[in-house]
């Protein structure tokens, strides 16, 4: 029986997208047919080998920048963004919170409770969604108030990020969801 072997054994992968058919596990979105995509190899935890999460580069900056800025050191690709990808890295892995952060939404009732400060997130009032990642998987966390995120994250920088994964906000909501943090901005 093979030993075990550490997740630093298993080479990350930069690649074009072969089809439009795989989707990036931080967005949701589609990867397009020849995009540059990025690939977190891993240990295959439910049968032999291994098994690849497939991100959009920049989705993978943030959701999981460890592994990205591991496969930017070793590829051999001209990988576009280069630089910037590396800072928005850099960034997460500087906040260990930051990697949580899944979009934003209005409350749909006022029955959350936010994970930060433990109120109650009023209805209709905007929340950041959070998630875990464990093993190859995110897992649903619960919610911060949008103006409780600088407490939770410890930092204030990260209204790119909430929007980046939230692709199914409209454009008004966009906007409002923008206006909303401006005004409540300290
Ligand atoms: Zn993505
Ligand atoms: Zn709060």
């Amino acid at each position: 029986m093979p030993a075990l072997e550490y997740p630093s054994a298993v080479a990350h992968i930069f690649a074009p997208a072969a089809s439009g058919r795989s989707k990036c596990r931080g967005c949701g979105q589609p990867i397009k047919r020849g995009e540059l995509r990025f690939g977190e190899c891993l240990p295959n935890l439910f049968g032999e080998g291994e098994m690849t999460l497939w991100f959009h580069p920049l989705c993978a900056a943030y959701k999981r920048p460890q592994p990205l800025l591991e496969g930017l050191a070793e590829t051999s690709e001209n990988v576009p963004d280069r630089e910037s990808l590396e800072r928005t890295a850099l960034t997460s892995v500087a906040h260990r919170r930051v990697p949580r952060i899944d979009g934003a939404e209005r409350s749909p009732s006022g029955q959350a409770r936010c994970r930060s400060c433990h109120e109650p997130i009023g209805r209709d009032a905007w929340r950041i969604r959070i998630v875990f990642y464990l093993e190859g998987r995110f897992s649903p966390g619960g919610y911060i108030h949008l103006t409780c995120r600088k407490a939770y994250f410890e930092t204030a920088e990260v209204l790119d990020q909430i929007l980046r994964f939230s692709p199914a906000l409209s454009d008004a909501d966009r906007q409002d969801f923008i206006r909303t943090a401006g005004s409540e901005q300290a």
